[in-house]
Parts: structure tokens; sequence; C-alpha cells
């Protein structure tokens, strides 16, 4: 590992590679890309503001290992301003941001003093942005990383329930993905009951392995597949549930797919192949294309838009801010998720789209609606 002292001063970089993989920079609209080498660790991170319209760019740090920076930098974007749609659709007075600590591709999850000085790193990187980004946990980091970031910067949210803060924001999400799954449900079969509904989920971590357990609780039917031979281990108790491969749990014929791993997960070929009348699932960015929506819509399948159905998490941190946190508002609020798509579902109907280009419009009003952020942070801006 290279010492602090042997690395280039922190900096604003140009992204290598960008030559040979291109982003596509016509189809942006981002306010901000910050890209800074670490002081101490060396390791690049990726801050990306997309919206500041509704307030203050909230959106997790992701920790990876990318196999080169340009592709660090594409998932910042893309992830951020989903954040901006998830916020919007979801009434919340909060932009989209997302942070990427972009891991060298064969470096493991760094731990130790590695992992404070990547994280130190990382908030410095927050700091500079002076409180347009305000970030969280997310795959890769957790609350108590946080807590680390906190030394650095106060625009750092979802610390540990021992601080005051919201915790681990995953069981919240999988509270969401839940009420999702009962809008979904009477959608297509005239019932919220989940009792009896088969359901694949397709990634076991933080959420995927709490939505497993309220499913059961639920009286569901499971197929649950992980890429980590370990993941069965964590959910033995669980009665009645079905181990399967990604690829397999890919194509189950279930009433419900749940994507809850990384995005992309549906394609051109993936989605030829689903034997499910419903996908939901917390994974954000699901559809690899947005047109893929259109797709499962003409196979008659229903798509659940990812950045409603998995924004419980964020409605938790969101209730974190500005004053003491409280679980049963937070339970509520969650809850709303299933009105929230409920009336998506209504106006794709109506409007005969997607329920992805229903969200999206819903989102799209707000967003029109709020004021240029210079017009508000500015009194003598002009209107
Ligand atoms: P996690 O890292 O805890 O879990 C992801 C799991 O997916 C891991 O167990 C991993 O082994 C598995 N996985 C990775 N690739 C896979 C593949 N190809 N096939 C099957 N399994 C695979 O992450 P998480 O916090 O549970 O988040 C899951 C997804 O939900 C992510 O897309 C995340 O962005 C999204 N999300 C999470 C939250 C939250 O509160 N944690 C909120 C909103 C959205």
């Amino acid at each position: 590992m290279a010492s602090a002292s042997t690395l280039p001063a922190p900096d604003q970089v140009t992204v290598p590679r960008l030559d040979r993989d291109p982003l596509p920079a016509a189809s942006l609209d981002h306010e901000q890309l910050l890209v800074r080498r670490g002081r101490r660790s060396g390791v690049y991170t990726v801050i990306a503001v997309h919206s500041t319209r509704l307030g203050p760019a909230l959106g997790g740090c992701r920790l990876h290992a990318y196999p080169h920076l340009s592709a660090a930098v594409a998932d910042a974007l893309r992830l951020s301003s989903a954040m901006t749609l998830k916020a919007a659709a979801a009434g919340l007075d909060l932009g989209g941001g997302k942070g990427v600590i972009c891991l060298p591709p064969a470096e493991p999850a760094p731990t130790g003093m590695r992992r404070r000085e990547i994280l130190l790193d990382f908030a410095d990187a927050v700091a500079a942005l002076d409180g347009a980004y305000v970030t969280a946990e997310d795959v890769g980091t957790s609350a108590d990383d946080m807590v680390v970031v906190a030394e650095r910067t106060p625009h750092v949210t979802g610390l540990p329930r021992s601080r005051g803060g919201s915790g681990d924001p995953s069981p919240v999400t999988a509270e969401g993905v839940e009420a999702a799954l009962r809008a979904s449900s009477h959608e297509v079969f005239g019932s919220r009951d989940l009792a009896g509904r088969s359901v694949a989920i397709v990634g076991t971590g933080h959420v995927g392995s709490a939505l497993a357990r309220r499913l059961a609780a639920a009286g569901a039917e499971l197929v649950l597949a992980d890429v980590d031979p370990a993941a069965p281990r964590a959910l033995s108790d669980l009665p009645g549930a079905r181990w399967a491969t990604p690829e397999q749990a890919l194509v189950a014929e279930v009433d419900v797919l749940a994507p809850c791993a990384l995005g992309g997960i549906i394609d051109d070929r993936s989605a030829a192949g689903l034997r499910c009348p419903i996908v939901c699932g917390a994974a954000n960015n699901q559809l690899a294309e947005e047109r893929l929506a259109d797709e499962l819509a003409g196979r008659g399948i229903l798509y659940a838009p990812d950045f409603v159905v998995n924004a419980g998490g964020l409605i938790n941190i969101s209730l974190e801010r500005g004053g003491a946190y409280d679980p049963g508002r937070a339970h509520a609020a969650v809850g709303a998720i299933e009105s929230l798509l409920e009336r998506i579902f209504r106006m794709a109907e109506f409007a005969g789209i997607t329920p992805l280009a229903a969200a999206r419009r819903i989102a799209d009003q707000r967003l029109s609606a709020a004021a240029p952020p210079r017009a508000r942070s500015s009194p003598s801006a002009p209107a």
C-alpha cells in the first residue's frame, strides 16, 4: 500500500478511460460531480449531486470494487438521479445524490485502519460539497462507518440508534417493499394477502434477508438466491424456504420476483425469460434500460418502479434530520408506500402508460414546481 506521503495531493482529477468508455454527456443533467483521490488512502471517491431542487441531495455511500474509475462514475451518476426521483416521488424535501468509494478491482472489503482512512477521505469529499450532499450508509458501508464519517463532516445521517440516529435502514426498506408487494398483489390478483404467494428473492443481504423474514411471517412461499455461498446459513431457520441459484430464481415460476441485489438484473435476455406476473424488489436501477418497462408491460408483467418500492430507507433516514428520530413515525410514513403505489397504478391505467412512467410523472411534477436551487439560496437572485 502506498503511504500518504507518496500520494499526489487530493484534487479533482480527470477521469481515466473516458476516451475509450465515454459517458453519455448529452443525457446527463447533474448539478455536480466530484472525483477525488483520497489523501490518506489513495482510493478514489466519486460524489454525484444530481439535484438539490427539493433540498440537500441525500444518498448513501456505496463501497465497492470497480473494474475502472469510469464504472464508478457511471454508477454514481445513475444512482444519484434515481435518488432525485425517489425523494421527489416519496414527497420528501430532499434532492438526489450518491457517494461511491471506488476500491481497486482486486481489493477485498477493507478493515481496521485502512477502512478508517478510506472513510475519512470520503468524509473530506463530503465536507468539500458544503451541505449540497448529505451521505448515509449504502451497499458496503454501515451505520458504524457513518460515525467515522461524522468525525469530519456534519453532513451525514443514518447514524446508529445509540448515537440518536435511525440506525440500519435495511429493515425499514424491507417493510416498504412488503407494503409495495401488497399493493402489487392487489393490482394483479385482487388481494393484498401475501399468505400463499410465491416470491423469489434474488439477493438475501441486509434488505433481502429482512424481507424474507417478513414474507415468511406473512405466510408467503419463498425461493431464495444469493451469490454468497454462506447466505443460506443466515436464513436456515426460515420454514419452507427453497434455495436456488440466482439464474434459477430469476426464471422461477412464481407470483413475484423481488430483485434485492445490485442493479441491472433485468436486461433484454433476462426480461424474455421471466415467468412471474410481478417484479417488485429493493434493488436500485433494476432495469438495465428504461425501455424494458414497456417490454415487461407488453408481456403482461407488472413492474413496480424500484425507486418507489425501495424508498423506505430514505423515508426513515429523512426523519432523523432536524430532530429526534421516532420509529413510530417512520413506520407510518413507510406504510404510505402502499397507497402511493396504488395511485401510480391508477394513473398508469388512466393515462395508458407504464407504472414507471407514471411514477416519473409524479416526481417530475414536484421537481418542476420547485424553485431552482440558486433562486432559493440567494434572495437577490432573479425569480
Ligand atoms: P447487501 O450488500 O446487504 O445485499 C446484497 C446481496 O446481494 C448480498 O448478499 C450479495 O451477496 C447479493 N448479490 C450480489 N450480486 C448478486 C447476484 N448477481 N445474484 C444474487 N445475489 C447477489 O445490500 P442491501 O443493503 O441488502 O441492498 C440491496 C439492494 O437494495 C441494493 O441495490 C441497494 O442499493 C438497494 N437498496 C437498499 C436499501 C437499504 O436500506 N439497504 C435502500 C434502498 C435500496
